[in-house]
């Protein structure tokens, strides 16, 4: 892995005028005063206003430095401020800042080539979007017109994206809020051995009660009213999922059984999360749509899109696809994926976050959930694990975010301050912590970020 950051003294020279624009003060004035912020009370956040970034650091204005293990929300995968991509951006916006998705050109162009290149076999054209929700609707549209079906089935621990649809295949509580929703979503159990919904006691019995459970689901939907099953590969926000060996294949067995198209969310697992370029070349399942976002450009500029089967492109080859935004396919994110997706190949990223998961973090994290009672179990591959917290290891009672009154202790929220006073910028989610950093990590950095993790663990052991 090569890295060609600016030096610290450089970086710290180039955002010194921007600093001396707005103060802290200002900016978390501003952000109150005007700022309406996404999924959270408004009245009880106090967003840390951030200066600059690099690498797999960012830093607030008091310059204090924060070794970024959350990949903001795990997009980050070529770290911050990668020169090529940044550079990629300038030079397209200098050119040709905007185009709409009706003409043709070269960013876009080469975009959709490098994107079907690394996706599996027999996905040979990409519908670009903004990001991954957007992506989801359009592949369940896609899957729909193309059977004539109008069921989708989705997984109850899963999280597809805030808008209308994607929020009603979402399985965790987040889709509350939003319901009624869309028709015709109905859920599933998917596998999770240390908290099976089947009671297994096993990998193998969690993958054949899993997938036999998907078949009675499918036969008493009726399979001829099914146009989807949507999952993502390795479930990311519920908690890291890895799939058993065999399931892919199973639901793939499934779903061409009777004809139903098998949609993997990639928007998170994808682009090197997982150690491969699609978390499904782990298992060699070939899904019909795969959709992508985050990863893809790192947020560089918001982008994502689905990669579509030979067979449902046949589709509208001679009928209109009723979908796209006037943004879609822009420019400045196709130029920062192409960009992004040479460095990956150029610099060996996806190489390095698959040896990071073999090498470094499995045996460290492992090493370490050993010394610590409150942890129950970790799982993961790539730069993507989940230390998953516990009260009791026997009974396996979650560490929750608030005490059994619903109030006070909160250990999950000490344990995040534990890590943040000491520089480790932690994704935590319900009774987890994720160990999820840039692809671009390096060895060195991910141990100080686990020694950090180690010592903040003695916070969350106070209270099993
Ligand atoms: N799908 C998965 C698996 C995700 O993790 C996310 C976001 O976290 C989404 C879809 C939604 O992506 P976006 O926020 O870009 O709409």
């Amino acid at each position: 892995l090569t890295r060609t950051d600016l030096t610290d003294s450089d970086h710290r020279t180039v955002v010194a005028a921007q600093l001396d624009a707005m103060g802290e003060d200002e900016v978390r004035a501003l952000d109150r005063a005007h700022v309406f912020h996404s999924w959270s009370a408004q009245g009880l956040i106090d967003p840390l206003p951030i200066a600059r970034a690099q690498g797999s650091y960012f830093w607030d204005y008091q310059d204090k430095r924060y070794l970024d293990f959350s990949s903001q929300l795990v997009n980050v995968n070529i770290g911050y401020n990668h020169p090529k991509v940044v550079a990629a951006i300038q030079e397209q916006a200098a050119r040709l800042a905007t185009i709409q998705p009706a003409f043709a050109n070269d960013a876009r162009s080469e975009a959709a080539r490098l994107i079907t290149e690394v996706a599996p076999e027999g996905l040979s054209a990409v519908f670009f979007t903004n990001g991954g929700a957007e992506a989801n609707e359009n592949a369940i549209r896609m899957a729909r017109l193309h059977t004539g079906r109008h069921k989708v089935l989705a997984t109850y621990r899963s999280y597809h994206g805030a808008t209308a649809g994607a929020i009603t295949l979402t399985g965790d509580p987040r889709r509350w809020p939003a319901e009624p929703a869309v028709a015709g979503v109905v859920h599933f159990w998917g596998p999770y051995t240390y908290r099976s919904a089947f009671h297994s006691e096993s990998e193998e019995q969690e993958r054949d009660r899993a997938l036999s459970h998907l078949r009675d689901t499918i036969m008493v939907e009726g399979a001829h009213t099914i146009a989807a099953v949507v999952l993502e590969t390795v479930v990311g926000t519920n908690g890291i999922l890895v799939p058993p060996d065999g399931y892919l294949q199973g639901v793939r067995d499934l779903c061409d059984e009777h004809g139903i198209m098998l949609i993997a969310d990639e928007v998170m697992a994808g682009f090197g999360r997982c150690g491969e370029w699609f978390a499904v070349d782990h298992w060699g399942v070939t899904p019909d749509l795969i959709t992508f976002a985050k990863g893809v450009n790192s947020g560089y500029v918001p982008l994502g899109g689905v990669v579509i089967s030979d067979e449902i492109r046949a589709t509208f080859d001679q009928r209109a696809f009723p979908g796209g935004l006037t943004y879609s396919g822009h420019p400045l994110a196709c130029a920062s994926a192409v960009a992004s997706i040479n460095a990956f190949r150029e610099e060996g990223i996806i190489d390095n976050a698959r040896m990071l998961g073999t090498d470094v973090i499995g045996p460290r994290l492992r090493e370490i959930a050993s010394r610590h009672p409150s942890v129950g179990d970790v799982r993961g591959l790539g730069v993507f694990w989940a230390v998953e917290l516990v009260r009791d290891r026997d009974t396996r009672e979650p560490l929750v975010p608030f005490n059994a009154a619903g109030e006070a202790a909160r250990p999950m929220a000490a344990f995040a301050a534990a890590c943040k006073e000491r520089g480790l910028w932690p994704f935590t989610h319900f009774n987890r912590t994720h160990v999820v950093p840039p692809c671009t990590t390096t060895p060195a950095e991910v141990e100080e970020g686990l020694a950090i993790l180690d010592e903040a663990l003695d916070v969350a052991d106070e209270h099993t």
